[in-house]
């Protein structure tokens, strides 16, 4: 539901607004005053398609925590570097978002309140390159999963698939540098990338890999060229605005067919994982699969929980369990959805040391695809898993009013009793904080992430408290257990990178030496993965 709030002026800490505006003035003299917005009209929050450039819309905090100052759209890498050298000249701290649909994770919203968000897609938005023949791209920062998959389409491309994540709408550059996954055999999209251009904190641009040696045309190829790899730096990180990046693309396979099984009690996990970790790592399972709870077979139907529950805190096992045995898949605790690629013989081969395998659990069952009706969720894993994008995810949002996610997700290997621990760690704070527990497991090749979206009513602030504490309980339990998150909520930044503490702290130090040396005046993206230039470090920014 749309919500627009009361809300009071921002502008950069450090710069009285005068002068602020008149450094506004002197940006929309470069890049047309129609691409510099002061951001002064009520925070209006739309939904996933009409997502806001200036705020969280999904908030956990006070609405006035993570607001931009302003918005500019530059149109090429040269306005991006003038914009870079402007927020030298005034130490404004600027934000580059692709197309700011990072939902769960903070979306559009910057750090540091007041900062000048830089929303590259809006303008930045052509895919430069589709190389039939080397099954690559290159694309700018605007281009989404959808527009990058009908491109393809668009061409006769039938020989090549892309891979999307749950959600089609964001960026490809986006859902990368943030280290997003997808579901077909290229999910790790990260890996799959080859080539970045960066403009630096101090206005340089530069190529990687191949890319720094004039007249390639290697550079969507072979993604590391000579020297230090250095894309690592540019992923989670405030070290530079990604303003193209070459992508792979993957081989249409020649036939792929979606399967899910049904498991009954909560403790086949433990045996599920196991039974799942050789075949994963073998490729015998060949995607991303997804382990998910029964509650999430529920609420992904898209009704509000109320529908079933009129209660507060978690709704009852038993009321779940009622609500699935009237629907087409059944009674079961865990679902595990899975895709297999290739012709059917191929297929075949697969599917049956699948089916073998699986079953050694008591009670599991395969699920019948053609039993299944057209708008079951399992159609929706099906397209995903086959590189069309989808937005079917979406829907479990309606489980509470004015529904907002956040994410918790630590990473484990692929092993059961790491399963059951996260399993049990999570439910229990959960229970806590008399929020619903709605758990999937990512399997990736040789480790898994537990993702658990706790969804909140964002208008409530009991509900908004719960869930930050809830996150920051599990963190801590989780660090504690020796387990760390793969990628957080701008507002969990500084907790997550705390866990990651090794000798000292000695990687964050690290990272500070990095941004000391990249972004001497500390104006991109202070604060980003709880990494803070010197001239805000010990001064009461982190949380
Ligand atoms: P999406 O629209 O794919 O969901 P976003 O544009 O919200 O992705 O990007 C996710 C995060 O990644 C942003 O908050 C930002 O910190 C970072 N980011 C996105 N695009 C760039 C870029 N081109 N250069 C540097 N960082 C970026």
């Amino acid at each position: 539901e749309t919500k627009t709030r009361e809300r009071l002026p921002a502008i950069p800490q450090g710069i009285d607004k005068s002068t602020f505006i008149k450094a506004l003035d002197e940006l929309g003299d470069q890049l047309g005053t129609d691409n510099v917005e002061v951001n002064e009209k009520p925070l209006v929050d739309g939904w996933y398609m009409e997502h806001p450039n200036t705020h969280d819309m999904m908030p956990i905090l006070d609405d006035e925590e993570l607001v931009a100052s302003a918005v500019v759209y530059p149109s090429s890498t040269e306005e991006v570097q003038r914009i870079v050298l402007w927020a030298n000249k005034y130490s404004i701290p600027i934000f580059p978002i692709s197309m700011g649909r990072n939902l769960g994770y903070g979306g559009a919203a910057p750090r540091v309140r007041g900062s000048v968000v830089i929303d590259l897609g809006k303008r930045m938005n052509k895919i430069l390159d589709i190389n039939p023949n080397d099954y690559t791209c290159l694309v700018e920062p605007g281009v989404s999963f959808y527009a990058l998959y009908e491109a393809i389409q668009a061409k006769g491309y039938d020989h090549m698939w892309i891979d999307t994540p749950d959600l089609g709408g964001g960026s490809v550059i986006g859902n990368t540098l943030d280290r997003g996954v997808g579901y077909t055999p290229y999910g790790d999209h990260w890996a799959c990338h080859s080539g970045l251009e960066v403009v630096l904190p101090t206005g340089e641009v530069i190529r990687t890999g191949m890319g720094a040696l004039p007249g390639n045309n290697t550079w969507q190829t072979f993604p590391y060229g000579f020297g230090p790899y250095s894309d690592g730096i540019f992923s989670q990180s405030n070290f530079g605005i990604v303003t193209k990046m070459g992508m792979t693309l993957m081989p249409n396979p020649g036939g792929y067919e979606s399967f899910m099984y049904a498991f009954q009690k909560e403790g086949d996990l433990e045996a599920l994982i196991e039974i799942i970790r050789p075949l994963r790592i073998g490729n015998i399972l060949e995607n991303v699969a997804q382990v998910r709870h029964a509650i999430q077979t529920l609420a992904v139907k898209g009704l509000p929980r109320t529908k079933y529950f009129s209660g507060d805190g978690p709704i009852p096992e038993e009321i779940v369990r009622e609500q699935l045995r009237k629907m087409p898949i059944g009674d079961h605790t865990w679902l595990y959805y899975g895709m297999s690629y290739g012709p059917p013989h191929i297929r075949k081969y697969k599917l049956d040391i699948i089916d073998q395998e699986f079953k050694k659990i008591p009670g599991a069952r395969k699920i019948d695809p053609s039993t299944l009706p057209e708008d079951e969720y399992f159609w929706s894993r099906d397209r995903i898993a086959a590189g069309v994008p989808d937005l079917v995810e979406l829907l479990w949002v309606n489980w509470v009013p004015n529904g907002a996610h956040v994410a918790f997700s630590p990473v484990s290997p692929i092993r059961g009793a790491d399963a059951m621990k996260l399993f049990n760690l999570g439910k229990r704070r959960h229970d806590e904080f008399g929020i619903d527990f709605l758990p999937a497991f990512c399997v990736g090749l040789r480790e898994m992430h537990l993702i658990v979206e706790i969804v909140y009513d964002k208008n409530d602030p009991v509900k908004r408290k719960a869930a930050n504490d809830c996150l920051r309980e599990m963190i801590d339990d989780a660090a504690k257990e020796g387990y760390g998150e793969y990628r957080t909520h701008l507002v969990l930044m500084d907790q997550v990178a705390g866990t990651y503490s090794w000798n000292d702290g000695a990687l964050m130090k690290f990272n500070e030496r990095l941004k000391d040396a990249l972004d001497p005046n500390g104006i991109l993206a202070p604060g980003k993965s709880g990494i803070w230039p010197a001239r805000y470090r010990g001064r009461g920014w982190e949380m």
